[in-house]
């Protein structure tokens, strides 16, 4: 098959994603005069910390969300910033508040996150909506995992009694995605740095994640003929030019694409997979906070679960 045909297209996906989502915060502003808020806070100048949060506001502009920017300088005490926390938890016009990741050392991520609000916590990441994930019961869902599932859904429409394999057990990626693969009947192995014979369980996945962080380390050695493949990671790699000579960054996943896309069914790229689907579902968890923090229900194109 023409390579371009096995691409799973997160550009497009995530277009089509978010404008399902537009007329829901339309409806929202019209009902309360008031546009979906969404709080972001940056610590620090990294800059890939501040591309991200960019992105983020801006698709949130396009799509009728209005943000409030938080910028907080690198040396901010943790007493601070939780001040800053508690304040938007008690602003009733902001519904969502997102801490972007990572914090400088001096702070801890965990007291951080468990003191935002769960009903702004559009992250998932809060011990209440990660538990009421792995119960089945899923409030706010990570917005990377939730992301790839509607890829894997759309690409796969069954996934019961596939085999998924996930490399990486973050708290972000791989043990979220596991619990929505698993609610939906996948039998689900999630591979770590520890695990042994890594090929030899990636060899037997029909859906393959990686969400390592280590540039285009899956090669064809990995990968079962007409797997399923999401590759998470974004690796920034330097390189020089041959023509210019100048030193430049490109970015790059964890599986090796030209390797693999002969073997693969189907496949994300990196740059253009995951990447916009997750703020596609970071717009979506903050218009269902907004309908939430309203008391109202939220009509969920994405059905009831999420
Ligand atoms: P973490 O560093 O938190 O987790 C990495 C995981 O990979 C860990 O579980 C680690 O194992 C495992 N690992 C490391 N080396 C190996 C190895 N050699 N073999 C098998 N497993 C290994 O990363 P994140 O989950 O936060 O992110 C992973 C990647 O995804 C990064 O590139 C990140 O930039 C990207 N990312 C992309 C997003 C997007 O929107 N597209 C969003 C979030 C992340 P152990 O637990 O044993 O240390």
């Amino acid at each position: 098959m023409e390579h371009f045909k096995k691409i799973i297209d997160g550009k497009k996906y995530s277009e089509e994603f978010l404008q399902k989502l537009h007329p829901l915060s339309t409806e929202f502003f019209k009902n309360f005069n008031r546009k979906p808020c969404l709080a972001v806070i940056l610590v620090g100048d990294n800059t890939a910390s501040s591309i991200y949060v960019k992105n983020k506001v801006r698709t949130a502009k396009k799509n009728g969300i209005r943000s409030v920017e938080v910028i907080l300088s690198r040396n901010v005490s943790e007493e601070d910033l939780l001040n800053e926390i508690f304040k938007l938890n008690d602003d009733q016009n902001v519904d969502g508040i997102l801490v972007q990741l990572p914090l400088p050392i001096h702070i801890s991520e965990r007291k951080i996150i468990n003191n935002i609000s769960p009903i702004k916590d559009v992250d998932g990441f809060h011990p209440t909506n990660f538990g009421k994930l792995f119960l089945g019961d899923p409030n706010f869902i990570p917005c990377t995992p939730l992301g790839c599932f509607y890829m894997l859904k759309n690409e796969l429409k069954v996934l019961s009694g596939k085999n998924a394999v996930i490399i990486g057990r973050s708290n972000i990626v791989g043990k979220p995605m596991a619990s929505l693969l698993l609610s939906s009947n996948c039998s689900v192995t999630i591979t770590h740095s520890k695990t042994e014979n890594l090929r030899e369980h990636c060899k037997k996945a029909d859906i393959l994640i990686s969400a390592v962080g280590i540039p285009e380390m899956v090669d064809d050695t990995y990968v079962k003929q007409d797997a399923i493949i999401i590759d998470v990671g974004i690796n920034r790699l330097q390189f020089v030019n041959s023509e210019t000579k100048a030193n430049e960054t490109k970015l790059v996943g964890d599986v090796n694409f030209k390797k693999v896309v002969d073997i693969a069914k189907k496949i994300t790229p990196v740059p253009g997979g995951v990447g916009p689907m997750t703020i596609a579902c970071l717009m979506h968890n903050t218009i269902k906070a907004a309908y939430k923090n309203k008391k109202e229900n939220f009509a969920n194109f994405l059905g009831e679960n999420f």
